[in-house]
């Protein structure tokens, strides 16, 4: 089987050093291995991505003399793919419609820890939705959708993950280090958004379906992302989707030790250029 290997950002921003050592790992690795680069947009969100970015991703990618294969799928272009799949998630009964607000869900939390008690949280330090609406009277859940309330729909964690029976969720984490299969546990994340009032699709839902679609083999991607890896296995097993092979690396940190970020611009790769930078300095800097 031929590797397949893609680098997905989103066009919220302008790279920087670390979208480099991510393009640059999956472009090498496609090419060491004789196997496909892919290049995914993943512009999902319209309130946070931008046409411009896009194109600037596309220049500073060049710039840096990788090649893809063409055409580029853009997520934005797929809604209706994503929708499919929440549909059927729909009609296993594993999604709900949640309608508390994030104001709500926080007072509830201040209200509790000010009362000397512990909300559960997720691996970001998000307090976990409350799970009361899984319970919600059908009857009035359609008439609230009716009525054009905002909601989210939310996978009911504990029903998603029983559907798996004694099976052990697991993942392949490849890297410097041995193969390791890494025990995922999603519960990690409560009853996660699937799909948002305000975007179409989530981030966890559009990423498996389309690595699927594209069959992706290798799924390579900064640390950050490491614990989403539980949720998206999940979602693999109830889509019946192939899973690929992992590879979280290593995360690229400011002077002051912080993640890199896209405002910033001493790391951005266009500032870089504009200040001269050459792609084999790019290259010495995330030391490859
Ligand atoms: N679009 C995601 C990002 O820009 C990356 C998704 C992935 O590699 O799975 O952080």
């Amino acid at each position: 089987m031929t590797p397949v290997f893609r680098f997905a950002p989103s066009p919220n921003g302008d790279l920087h050093l670390g979208h480099a050592l991510s393009a640059i790992l999956n472009h090498d690795m496609a090419r060491e291995k004789n196997g496909r680069f892919l290049l995914r947009i993943e512009d999902i969100d319209p309130q946070r991505c931008r046409p411009e970015f896009e194109a600037r991703i596309f220049e500073d990618l060049r710039w840096l003399d990788l090649s893809w294969e063409e055409p580029v799928r853009r997520q934005s272009e797929h809604v209706e793919t994503y929708r499919d799949a929440l549909d059927k998630l729909r009609g296993m009964g594993l999604v709900y419609p949640a309608f508390l607000s994030r104001a709500e869900v926080k007072r509830r939390v201040a209200d509790l820890e000010a009362q000397g008690g512990d909300w559960p949280r997720d691996p970001d330090g998000t307090p976990l939705y409350p799970t009361e609406e899984r319970e919600l009277d059908p009857a009035l859940a359609a008439t609230r959708l009716k009525a054009g309330d905002r909601h989210l729909w939310r996978l009911n964690m504990d029903k998603a993950i029983s559907r798996l029976g004694q099976e052990r969720l697991t993942w392949l984490e490849t890297g410097d280090a041995a193969p390791e299969r890494i025990q995922a546990n999603p519960a990690l994340w409560g009853d996660v958004a699937l799909w948002r009032w305000d975007a179409p699709s989530s981030y966890h839902l559009s990423v498996v379906v389309d690595d699927a679609l594209q069959g992706v083999t290798h799924v390579v991607r900064g640390r950050d992302l490491y614990w989403s890896t539980p949720v998206h296995r999940l979602l693999q097993r109830l889509l019946d989707l192939p899973e690929p092979i992992y590879l979280h690396h290593r995360l690229l940190l400011d002077d002051n030790g912080q993640k890199l970020s896209k405002s910033l611009q001493s790391t951005g790769l266009r500032a870089l250029r504009e200040a001269g930078a050459t792609p084999s300095d790019i290259r010495r800097r995330i030391t490859l």
